[in-house]
């Protein structure tokens, strides 16, 4: 390994000095990292070039960085581009977001009016003309450069734990693009608020240093650990004048068409896989493209078309190991591509004994488009050969099944476009169900023997830790979730769905036509007691199966490309569990559907262990974002499900009308579906769709919009109070008379809702009476003769079901 380091550095030594030379080489396969330009731009360094600045501004989309005074020293060119400079003197950079959430979220991050860090050094890496502009800008000086401040930057990006990120790679691609590039990166040591920030700007989607933003192309962050996150992040600036600044926005450098996996797991868990990947270039000069594999899987070879080798990235598993592909020449947009990668590795599934395994991999076991998320479709042909006996749960259609020698041998076909492939497997035994309307197969895949951690838990308990006799469970509530599903929000483009155990005890997670159950959704409640798992008595067990059969249609059918919609994934796959729990449990009334919601609601309104309240740190549509270590690693969680969910909970019951029930809401989305599957949907997209069948009602504003209720709920963070003071009386002809008072209070003054009354009958029967309207901090006092009546109402109650997300 030592002795390759240094023949590479020959070869970059060389190249320096021969740029065209470098030309021809490049494209050549062999060993990872071997391509020579790569090597130039990994070991680059200053090439002694400097200007003196004074008063120079660099305005980079919303942000200005301000040289008061100071020296800018050049790296070295590659190919002819010069790529970066390291900044040492005095300035300043003021950001100001083109978003309002964004200016109130800096805001509430600083504490402050304005974002305005000063530096004493800075470290720019660009594609995008800074060098021109800078050189225009200055006056030559020599001397005085210091590499110092590169080389700390090259190795953060490496090795830093919070980052690994391969820049270099990322730089390459524009280097060796024959159209312009548009990258630029700051390293702001910062005075002021961190000196570990970082403001990156990049056409193809902002990298993915914390957290993928993309298709947001700018961003602000800070890598230090115990004060990391997204500052700061939105798309261009004149992006939201002129339309396209959207979730769905397709800025990547590819777009994934097809995947061919062939993929071999060994009894000890480790992986081989033969990957043909077929592409669509998104641009003009595509040479590099990005792709996402879990770095422990090992590259071995990447062939082009016609089986020509080509030349790949992927740096040490444990620094920044993100695999790219060098195309043997640049594509045009549109144009289409198709690479074969070889690759293998341990780590990427894990034995957890007995015949149990678990994917770590869990969406990166194949090479997918590094820029992409839930929002990307592809179709998939996956094969699987994995030790005899066993059995394979895979996303698609099972073609075949097969063994050959001591392998099970199974084909899947993608039944429409996926947005992921994933699969579970092992001693497993299989149960099948076939509906009759819709169509479909629904089929549960438990263990009978537990995994390895679960073995302190043999002895007296170990009969109800088979989960095989539990199997009957999921395979109901999935039966019965695909029928009330289909019927709210319409058909699914599948035809099947394994509801499969998984290992890992606390989550589930749900594929296309596949849903991993967390093993400790089988156990019975004593179990789960040993297992200290009562937190989930809360309610979390008993709507976890539900859950995950709801991602079918969000998050698989209806995609959501971008952090900022992630909210109606969950939020609505969490709703849809309070649709299985109203008709699953109808036989005890809605007991089961009102303490759902006050769990929801607990969530929301509880304060964490840092002293926040999951609805105060900030919209939904901030997403992960949220998670930080001053507000709490987990108040995302407990902000986007429940609340996410409470938002379409709000939705139905303004929709609800005592004539046609849930009509209304069943046909909106209904057509959201029909309109997004198999694609990306915003939130924007979605507001349009509830903006197209609300009521006369909801109009609240007059202008048949719902920005009312999206800005106090979605992108904002507004929690009513209500109060309601009344009594009964006889009216003149003996009609019991209803005299009450609904005060809102705690709100903005613009804060607008339709608050339902019920009654509770003599005969214990809840009746919506209809809905007030308030506006601000205000009261409603009214008197209505409940004809038709003959006794007078036991109670009145406002939000019987939990109709407003309000204080309690
Ligand atoms: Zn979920």
């Amino acid at each position: 390994m030592r002795i390759f380091l240094k023949a590479m550095k020959v070869v970059a030594l060389v190249c320096s000095f021969a740029i065209s030379l470098c030309a021809f080489a490049s494209g050549g396969a062999g060993a990872p990292n071997s391509d020579p330009v790569y090597q130039q731009l990994r070991n680059i360094t200053l090439s002694g070039e400097a200007v003196a600045v004074t008063d120079l501004t660099l305005k980079r989309d919303a942000a200005n960085f301000h040289l008061h005074s100071g020296t800018m020293c050049f790296v070295a060119p590659v190919q002819g581009k010069v790529t970066g400079a390291v900044f040492i003197g005095e300035g300043n950079m003021v950001l100001n977001p083109p978003l309002a959430v964004e200016r109130s979220s800096l805001k509430l991050l600083t504490r402050e009016d304005e974002f305005a860090e000063h530096f004493n050094k800075l470290v720019l890496r660009f594609t995008d003309g800074s060098y021109e502009e800078i050189k225009r800008a200055g006056a030559a000086a020599s001397g005085g450069c210091d590499a110092g401040p590169l080389r700390d930057t090259q190795n953060a990006l490496r090795h830093d734990r919070m980052l690994k990120y391969n820049l270099d790679a990322r730089i390459l691609q524009d280097v060796m693009s024959p159209e312009p590039g548009g990258l630029f990166v700051a390293f702001i040591h910062g005075k002021k608020y961190n000196d570990k920030e970082i403001f990156a700007s990049d056409p193809h989607g902002a990298p993915p240093l914390i957290m993928p933003v993309a298709p947001e192309e700018v961003e602000l962050i800070t890598y230090d650990e115990n004060r990391i996150g997204v500052w700061a992040s939105f798309h261009y600036s004149s992006e939201y004048t002129n339309g396209v600044a959207t979730g769905s926005q397709k800025n990547g450098v590819i777009h994934i068409e097809h995947q061919e996996l062939d993929t071999t797991i060994e009894k000890n868990a480790n992986l081989s896989a033969k990957a043909t990947t077929g592409f669509v270039a998104g641009y003009n000069g595509v040479r590099v493209v990005p792709f996402n594999l879990y770095r422990t899987l090992r590259v071995q070879d990447v062939t082009g078309e016609g089986g020509q080798p080509l030349s790949f990235i992927q740096e040490d598993k444990n620094d920044d190991a993100d695999f790219y592909v060098i195309l043997p020449r640049a594509l045009s947009r549109d144009e289409k591509y198709s690479i074969t990668t070889r690759y293998a590795g341990k780590e990427a599934v894990s034995n957890e004994g007995n015949g149990n395994y678990f994917p770590i991999a869990r969406d990166d076991w194949y090479p997918g488009y590094a820029g992409g998320s839930l929002g990307d479709y592809s179709s998939y042909d996956l094969t699987f050969r994995i030790p005899k006996g066993m059995k394979m749960a895979a996303t698609g259609s099972l073609m075949s099944e097969n063994t050959e020698g001591n392998q099970s041998v199974t084909v899947w076909k993608s039944d429409a476009p996926q947005p992921v492939a994933g699969f579970q497997f092992g001693n497993m035994k299989v149960e099948e169900v076939k509906l009759a309307a819709p169509q479909f197969l629904v089929s549960a895949y438990a263990n009978d023997s537990p995994p390895d951690w679960a073995h302190g838990l043999q002895g007296e308990t170990m009969g109800s830790l088979s989960t095989i006799v539990m199997m009957k469970q999921p395979l109901r509530e999935a039966q019965f979730a695909i029928g009330l599903y289909t019927d709210f929000f319409g058909p699914l483009p599948f035809k099947r769905l394994a509801m499969t155990q998984q290992t890992a005890c606390n989550y589930g997670q749900s594929w296309p036509e596949l849903v991993w159950l967390p093993i400790c959704s089988f156990y019975d409640t004593t179990v789960r007691h040993q297992l200290g798992l009562d937190w989930g008595d809360r309610g979390y067990w008993k709507v976890v199966a539900p859950h995950e059969v709801a991602h079918q249609w969000w998050g698989q059918d209806v995609g959501f490309n971008s952090y900022r919609d992630q909210w109606m994934s969950e939020g609505f796959a969490d709703f849809s569990a309070s649709l299985f729990l109203q008709s699953a449990y109808a036989q005890k009334g809605p007991k089961e559907f009102i303490s759902f919601w006050d769990d929801e609601r607990k969530s929301i309104l509880e304060k964490n262990p840092q002293g926040y309240r999951a609805i105060d740190a900030g919209p939904l549509t901030l997403g992960y974002r949220l998670n930080n270590s001053r507000t709490g690693v987990s108040v995302t969680r407990d902000l986007i499900y429940p609340k996410g969910a409470y938002v379409l909970h709000m939705i139905r019951m303004m929709m609800w009308d005592r004539r046609s029930g849930d009509d209304n809401f069943k046909t909106t989305m209904q057509d959201f579906v029909r309109t997004f599957a198999g694609r990306a949907a915003t939130t924007e997209d979605f507001k349009a769709m509830v903006e197209k069948h609300m009521t006369k009602e909801m109009d609240l504003d007059g202008n048949q919009r719902m920005d009312w209720f999206f800005n106090q709920y979605v992108y904002g963070t507004a929690l009513p109070s209500y109060k309601l003071d009344y009594s009964f009386d006889n009216g003149a002809d003996g009609v019991p008379l209803f005299n009450f008072k609904v005060t809102q209070s705690s709100v903005d003054e613009s804060f607008h809702m339709l608050v339902p009354i019920y009654l509770e009958l003599a005969d214990g029967r809840i009746v919506n009476l209809g809905r007030a309207r308030l506006s601000g901090n205000s009261s409603i006092e009214q008197k209505v003769p409940l004809k038709g009546m003959k006794d007078r109402p036991r109670r009145a109650v406002l939000n019987y079901y939990d109709d407003v997300l309000a204080s309690p």
